[in-house]
């Protein structure tokens, strides 16, 4: 038969799914022989039970009968016992903590008889009414469904009436006239009585705390916080104790180290005469937990014993409530206690050093998430105001600086010492220059996903973007908030990147300790203790770890931090980054290009450019592989904009003035090149089939530079990978191209080169035909960002603002599929195109290089995937090494 109800001297902490967090916490206390007042537990079962069918499940109240009494024999009193009355709390507990969204009835078992047995047995009457009273009022509202705010309103009045402005200055025959009045207003309301069976107000006070896991607060917090509907709540019963009786009793919270850095020490608040949930509705002012060594030193060195005890059994940082009833100590909860990305690291570190968890343990107990948010400048969360506007929080950090609206002004501004904030509508690879210029990246069109928030995330650049409220007006070098505010260019704001904020004015700053460590290495003063405790985890983690993580970077200078940051080489490094600004000429030369010859000129221009850019790559990766991305997008990106052509070419026309020849030629072409949908028209392998002579300089630029840093004494190892390829036959004829001209290369230097020749797999076709790909392939790197688009069918740089937000509301999926793996999908075609690949080539080497390659939850899918590397932007590789590291646990 299922049993429905347990002692608290039954359960343990083993047993959360049924009894919730709280009673299975409440019967490992009571079994590690604490003071915990007696009680039992109603299952979760129970409410599942009880919510399926609406009504309680048979056997429930005999169970809750025969532990009541067996309750009531211990106490030697009768719940609501006329003269000396059993009281008794009703509270909700389910499996994850679901602070405040739940209902808790307390003084259960008073009515017009034992409140009057109360007050002689505490010898307070005051004590006795407020009791009955807050009871009534609870009630009243969680089980009977008065209006909370009715009962508030009369609380006023009679404080009013009396002239008192503090609820303790009401008498103990006030409270007894507002407890009549509560009653009164509970039959006015729902034209029925208050019920004076203790009996049944312990019923229906467990049915409506199951009833309260499917309140609005409550499901609305379980889809945020990702937790199922379908668990439902555990009940603890247990006897009343009193915080509220007088300058010897009162009630706290404490944790057993400071939960905001980790730190070693007691740390708590406590409000003397008074009520748990007084504590936390901050009615009155708390005292500092040492504050109660002086009140009353045996209970403050009891519960310090208390807390020695639990943490050293949970081997954690535990969290704690606690009332003291005339100078006599009761723990009424403990649970493993929420902390900060800090002191997550402080505290793994010291309960290893305590030999309390294992090495393997304190990785597990710190996250990249948290690593993360360590390593980004923050803004003083006391001195931000209120926000200019919102947006999607694209790349976390703070920065200061003064709006600009294009990437000219943010160059020349930042060049004399400014610190600026680039506002776009969206970016676009032109506004490169502005970006690496400016503090922050800020747009009011896409996602994260979107062109600034790669680009941003890549730099380590804060970016907040998709800020819709926002209306950027370029041409009047203004944006305007949607209360009407004008922000003119030049006006300091302050952009939170972590929280998708903009602020005004400038917001002070608080610096990250943890990025001075990984680019300086250890020596820094100040937050030496975690510092310390994010080496000792990466450390750790680099030793269990299978997979590899490289990192993505275009330039030398990215690779070198990247190296710093202990990236394992380079997954991915994109070209067209290298074509922008004084080159971006040649490429319009290249792509305008009448005759061969011509194009050979500008293809022979920009040849010398890029060896030195791989040139500079190799040697900053030394030793390490570096992967080329053939060039990917497509080129009319490299072209001036078409409407700003039209309009030029038109406005001169207008004015009676000859058009430039030039733009006119380049309309032309702009127009030729047009696409409807460019991400699936002319861009990655296809231009290399397209455009005559492109694959073959980038590969001798590539085969050049491998040949100067092997003549210095250098060891590279240049890999080069082709994009966007969907079926073999595509890569076969590039890789016979890019293996000519090797070999041409090598014989004209002397010189062997060995450059394995890979692809991307970021079309559903490629992962569905990968068997035949590896045929030509020897590595894969999976480009999850076009896959998830192409799989999907989502742009990824336009979806995420316009209706993301509705499908994450309605819960079609709780993280953006571009920033988490959608495994279901994305990560069946990673999963197949893994297994046959391998099956056409067993030593294929195979990583991913798309945003997800430093996505903590995607990091564990690609170590279970069987990958051998991931590859993130320089800012993300320590995130990754530590996340490979606990998927390997
Ligand atoms: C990808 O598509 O995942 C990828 C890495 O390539 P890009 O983002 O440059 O298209
Ligand atoms: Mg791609």
């Amino acid at each position: 038969m299922v049993r429905y109800v347990y002692d608290f001297t039954e359960g343990g902490r083993d047993m959360a799914g049924l009894l919730g967090g709280k009673g299975s916490n409440l019967a490992e206390m009571t079994r590690l022989g604490l003071p915990v007042p007696p009680g039992f537990t109603l299952t979760t079962e129970a409410c599942r039970a009880f919510l399926a069918t609406g009504s309680e499940p048979a056997g429930l109240w005999g169970e809750v009968s025969a532990h009541l009494s067996a309750l009531e024999a211990s106490a030697g009193r009768v719940l609501g016992q006329p003269d000396d009355p059993l009281l008794l709390s009703v509270r909700s507990g389910a499996k994850f903590s679901m602070p405040g969204m739940m209902e808790t009835i307390l003084d259960i078992g008073l009515n017009d008889g034992s409140v009057l047995g109360l007050a002689k047995v505490s010898g307070s009457e005051r004590f006795a009414w407020d009791s009955y009273r807050r009871l009534v009022q609870m009630f009243g509202a969680t089980v009977m469904g008065v209006d909370s705010s009715h009962f508030e309103q009369a609380l006023t009045l009679l404080k009013d009436l009396r002239g008192v402005e503090e609820d303790t200055h009401l008498t103990a025959s006030d409270l007894a006239e507002l407890v009549e009045t509560y009653k009164n207003l509970i039959h006015l309301e729902t034209g029925d009585r208050f019920p004076q069976s203790p009996a049944e107000q312990l019923r229906r006070a467990v049915l409506a705390v199951f009833e309260s896991w499917n309140g609005e607060r409550a499901r609305l917090y379980r889809r945020r916080e990702h937790i199922a509907d379908d668990l439902g709540t555990a009940v603890n019963v247990q006897r009343m104790v009193f915080g509220n009786l007088g300058a010897d009793s009162g009630s706290g919270v404490a944790f057993t180290r400071d939960p905001a850095t980790g730190r070693r020490g007691l740390y708590g608040d406590y409000l003397p005469d008074a009520q748990g949930e007084d504590v936390v509705a901050g009615i009155r002012n708390t005292v500092p937990l040492a504050e109660l060594r002086r009140l009353d030193a045996a209970s403050y060195d009891r519960l310090r014993a208390h807390m020695r005890t639990l943490e050293r059994h949970y081997r954690d940082l535990c969290d704690i409530e606690f009332t003291i009833e005339r100078g006599t100590l009761w723990m009424l909860q403990t649970r493993v206690g929420k902390r900060t990305a800090e002191a997550a690291f402080v505290l793994a570190a010291e309960l290893a050093d305590e030999g309390l968890i294992t090495p393997d343990e304190a990785l597990a107990r710190v996250s990249g998430e948290g690593l993360a948010r360590l390593m980004f400048p923050r803004f003083d969360a006391s001195a931000t105001g209120t926000a200019l506007a919102r947006g999607v929080p694209a790349s976390p950090g703070a920065a200061v600086g003064t709006v600009v609206f294009d990437s000219a002004q943010a160059v020349h501004r930042a060049a004399v010492g400014e610190k600026v904030v680039l506002v776009r509508q969206e970016t676009t690879p032109d506004d490169l220059p502005g970006m690496i210029a400016a503090q922050a990246v800020l747009t009011s069109r896409g996602g994260k996903t979107s062109h600034a928030a790669v680009v941003a995330r890549g730099m380590g650049k804060v970016c907040v973007c998709g800020a819709e409220e926002l209306t950027v007006n370029t041409d009047a070098r203004r944006f305007t908030t949607a209360d009407g505010t004008v922000v003119e260019e030049g006006t300091v704001v302050s952009v939170d990147g972590s929280a998708g904020a903009v602020y005004p004015g400038s917001v002070p700053l608080v610096d990250s300790a943890v990025i001075r460590y990984l680019e300086d290495g250890p020596g820094d003063e100040g937050a030496q203790g975690t510092v310390d405790a994010v080496a000792r985890a990466l450390s750790r983690a680099d030793t269990v770890r299978r997979l590899e993580v490289r990192a993505n970077a275009d330039t030398p200078e990215d690779a070198a931090r990247a190296r710093r940051f202990g990236a394992q080489g380079i997954g991915l490094c994109r070209t067209e980054h290298m074509f922008l600004g004084e080159r971006r000429k040649l490429v319009e030369q290249m792509i305008l290009a009448g005759t061969d010859a011509e194009r050979d000129r500008a293809l022979a221009d920009l040849l010398p450019l890029q060896r030195r850019d791989f040139a500079g790559i190799l040697e900053a990766m030394d030793g390490l592989p570096v992967t080329i991305r053939l060039l990917d997008p497509p080129l009319h990106e490299f072209l001036p904009d078409r409407t700003e052509l039209a309009v030029r070419i038109a406005t001169a026309q207008a004015r009676g003035e000859e058009p430039d020849a030039h733009d006119v030629e380049l309309l032309g072409a702009v127009n030729r090149m047009h696409e409807e949908n460019p991400m699936l028209g002319l861009r990655g392998v296809r231009l290399g089939l397209v455009v005559p002579g492109l694959v073959t300089m980038q590969v001798r630029a590539i085969g050049e530079a491998v040949t100067e840093r092997l003549l210095a004494g250098g060891a590279p190892q240049a890999e080069i990978m082709v994009p966007l390829v969907g079926d073999v036959r595509e890569l076969r004829l590039v890789r016979a191209e890019v293996q000519r001209v090797l070999a041409e290369t090598s014989r004209a230097a002397g010189v062997v080169l060995d450059c394995p020749v890979g692809t991307m797999i970021e079309l559903p076709r490629a992962a569905l035909t990968a068997g035949r790909i590896a045929e030509e392939a020897e590595f894969f790197s999976f480009g999850t960002n076009d896959l998830t688009q192409t799989t999907w069918g989502f742009s990824r740089d336009d979806v995420e603002a316009e209706f993301f937000s509705a499908y994450l509301d309605k819960g079609v999926f709780s993280t953006s599929p571009f920033e988490t793996l959608d495994r279901e999908g994305v990560g069946r075609l990673v999963g197949i195109a893994v297994a046959e690949g391998r099956a056409t080539r067993p030593d294929l080497k195979i990583g991913v290089c798309g945003e997800h390659g430093g996505d903590p939850d995607s990091v564990h899918f690609f170590h279970t995937a069987g990958l051998d590397y991931v590859s993130c932007s320089p800012f993300r590789v320590p995130v990754a090494r530590l996340e490979a590291g606990r998927a390997a646990l």
